[in-house]
């Protein structure tokens, strides 16, 4: 194996992932205009009908474009030696590797920010706001960028430590990155909803009221200790609405978005909270979490079998081998196995989706779940008709139909 055919194999991996992705959304696409199934004929009227149509075609059309541009960028970049150029300019500043990586991914990081975010207004400001979601700000679209781009200085930090102990302990470094970043996955898990969230949304505790009672009432009906409620202003930035839950232990909390608590009646409600309370009881959170460990651990040993030939920088064009090129080498070479990990991962997903639905109908009610699903769709104008191929690739939740048809079932 030389750098060429390395280098080869990177573009090929390349152009198949993003044939393969565009035939399936184009199979998707091609089931836009499927009669709606019985189950689900009273989701739209004939208006929000129509509406939904429109908002799919204009998604995929975007979606499109946006991925063509997307390739073209990376393969030039590829083929012109973008890497080593930006790689020159990082070791004009410093000959310490650190610094190099960081200031190399820095350009990377916010060169593709610069890039991506005429797509990311267009989509807000235009396709969103046509469809009557969106109700973001320009200053608030902004302002998110800047703590988005802060936000980064964390992973760099990361980052960081990794090449230093890299330094140290060589191929064993993976080890050491392991456990950082398995504290900062625990970290970040556990304070999510008290560290990161307040940076971008206000969320307060759900006020005492009809609705709280309920969810109390819910709650203490499986056994179930919660006493942290929070109502986020979701509003602020679109009209779409989302319920989640949070970290474990005394950390654990729910999260209801302002919209949702405005668009759904409070039985509703609970039965979302209900198939929350589920994923919990069910321990899909930890799951989630191990799995997540585990593949980050197998991830960083494959990396550390390769990370030290000068092979892998060589295949992206660049003469000095460094850790943060083969970074970059490496991640490429890899995206096939982290496909097939995200496909395995959605699919657990999906199954787990259906346990906290059964959860919910076994311990509180199917029919206020069942609308609830319907109304959130609608509200988000979503698909009805998936194709199968698509569901299986992207969905990390069952379709709409899918969901209802199991939660009708009787046992
Ligand atoms: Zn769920």
């Amino acid at each position: 194996m030389n750098s060429q055919s390395l280098f080869y194999i990177i573009i090929a991996i390349i152009i198949i992932d993003f044939i393969v992705e565009k035939l399936i959304d184009r199979l998707n696409a091609k089931h836009f205009n499927d009669p709606i199934p019985a189950d689900l004929h009273d989701v739209y009227d004939e208006n929000d009908y129509k509406k939904s149509q429109a908002y799919k075609a204009t998604k995929y059309r975007f979606g499109l474009l946006t991925s063509t541009f997307s390739i073209v960028l990376t393969l030039g970049f590829l083929i012109f030696d973008g890497f080593e150029f930006v790689d020159n300019i990082a070791r004009n500043f410093s000959e310490n590797p650190i610094v190099v990586a960081l200031i190399f991914f820095g350009i990377i990081m916010l060169g593709s920010d610069i890039v991506s975010t005429p797509f990311a207004y267009y989509n807000t400001f235009v396709i969103e706001t046509r469809f009557g979601f969106n109700k973001t700000t320009k200053v608030i679209f902004w302002m998110d960028k800047v703590k988005g781009l802060l936000m980064m200085a964390v992973v760099g930090g990361i980052l960081a430590l990794i090449i230093w102990f890299y330094g140290i302990s060589g191929s064993h470094f993976w080890l050491y990155a392991w456990g950082i970043v398995t504290a900062f996955t625990v970290f970040l898990n556990l304070f999510y909803a008290r560290l990161i969230v307040p940076v971008f949304n206000k969320q307060t505790p759900l006020a005492a009221g009809s609705l709280r009672e309920k969810i109390s009432d819910y709650a203490q009906s499986v056994g179930f200790h919660i006493d942290k409620i929070f109502v986020i202003d979701g509003s602020k930035r679109s009209t779409k609405a989302n319920a989640y839950f949070s970290g474990f232990g005394s950390e654990k909390r729910i999260t209801l978005y302002d919209t949702l608590v405005n668009d759904l009646a409070e039985e509703e409600i609970v039965a979302v909270l209900a198939h929350e309370v589920g994923h919990y009881k069910k321990h899909h959170v930890i799951f989630n979490l191990v799995a997540s460990i585990l593949l980050t651990g197998l991830t960083l040993y494959i990396l550390s079998l390769f990370i030290s030939n000068p092979l892998l920088s060589q295949a992206i064009g660049v003469e000095i081998p460094s850790f943060h090129v083969g970074l970059v080498a490496f991640g490429l070479l890899y995206a096939p196995i982290s496909e097939i990990t995200g496909f395995v991962m959605n699919h657990f997903s999906r199954k787990f989706e259906y346990q906290a639905d059964a959860y919910a109908k076994k311990t509180y009610a199917a029919s206020p779940l069942i609308s609830s699903l319907k109304k959130l769709s609608k509200n988000s104008l979503s698909n009805l008709t998936p194709h199968p191929a698509y569901v299986w690739a992207h969905y990390s939740h069952p379709t709409l139909l899918q969901r209802i048809q199991q939660l009708k079932k009787t046992f």
